[in-house]
């Protein structure tokens, strides 16, 4: 289909580094931006994952207190546990 062809001269733009791609280059990286930026995202990805790693274990410690919290009015006839209070 006419049009859809990019005009001459268009160029792209690296997406690592922002400098200009060589005319000829239809990627969207240099190699060497493209290498650098896999390696940022994998540490991204990992940095990413030890957070919600994190996260779900104070998550985790979150659960019973809340649930403690919410029992405790509900269930008036618990004197063994209010009397260690
Ligand atoms: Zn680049």
């Amino acid at each position: 289909m006419y049009g859809s062809k990019a005009p001459q001269g268009t160029h792209y733009y690296c997406r690592g580094c922002g400098e200009k791609l060589p005319s000829d280059c239809h990627a969207q990286f240099h190699p060497e931006c493209l290498k650098a930026d896999k390696r940022r995202r994998t540490h991204e990805k990992r940095r990413l994952e030890q957070e919600r790693l994190l996260a779900c274990g104070s998550a985790m410690q979150q659960v019973p207190k809340r649930r403690r919290r919410e029992a405790s009015p509900l269930t008036p006839g618990s004197p063994s546990v209010r009397r260690a209070a």
